[in-house]
């Protein structure tokens, strides 16, 4: 954590990455890499994101203790107890049932109360309990997902990684009245965002 803060100062997304213990996240064969800054797989071809691109993305929301959240690729749900610790509450959206079973398990018995944890539907998002204050999308799109900007509310901050399959530029999405502002933040490598408004999926099998 410390090389994070000398690079991005005291975040508050980082004191409450401090609280979150990666390694009750990651498969027992990784868990000596737990507390690396590298993102590592958590099954199923998915991985558990670099924890600087958790911090970055997690404070480029602008989170308040009141804001709805919702989650785009809870994967082992480390960033999602991160978001539960400084929101009020999280919505995360799951595409592979098997992840998002293990991560509601897990999230349970942390006694993480405020987040909902959802198999992803036919519809990219969660559409029952929009609008959402802020939206972080943990998968790499192929375009800025227009459906979730309607799943914002106005002034809500959205961060999503947009590009190809191999890599993305981390975008930060402001609903404005008229429309959206967007702010690029550097480049990252995510695996893909499938289904609805993303990449078809059996792209997704060969990567
Ligand atoms: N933040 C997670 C990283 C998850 S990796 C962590 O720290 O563990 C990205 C996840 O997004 C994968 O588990 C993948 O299955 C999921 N995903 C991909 N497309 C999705 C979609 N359209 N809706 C919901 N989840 C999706």
């Amino acid at each position: 954590m410390d090389s994070i803060r000398a690079e991005l100062g005291d975040v508050k997304a980082l004191r409450a990455m401090e609280q979150v213990e990666r390694s009750g996240f990651v498969p027992a064969s990784s868990v000596g890499m737990a507390y690396e800054d590298t993102p590592l797989p958590i099954g199923e071809g998915q991985t558990i994101s670099q924890p600087f691109i958790v911090a970055l993305m997690v404070d480029a929301l602008e989170l308040r203790p009141t804001d709805r959240v919702l989650e785009i690729g809870t994967g082992s749900g480390y960033q999602t107890a991160v978001l539960a610790r400084m929101a009020g509450e999280v919505v995360t959206v799951e595409r592979l049932p098997s992840l998002a079973d293990s991560a509601r398990t897990r999230l349970e018995a942390m006694d993480v109360g405020n987040v909902e944890v959802h198999t992803a539907g036919p519809c990219l998002g969660w559409l029952p309990r929009s609008p959402y204050d802020a939206i972080i999308v943990s998968a790499g799109a192929p375009r800025l997902p227009r459906r979730l900007v309607s799943q914002l509310v106005v002034r809500g901050r959205m961060v999503v990684p947009v590009g190809s399959r191999e890599k993305q530029e981390l975008m930060k999405l402001v609903r404005t009245q008229e429309g959206f502002s967007v702010s690029t933040m550097g480049s990252c490598r995510f695996v893909p965002l499938v289904g609805a408004d993303a990449w078809p999926e059996d792209a997704s099998a060969r990567g």
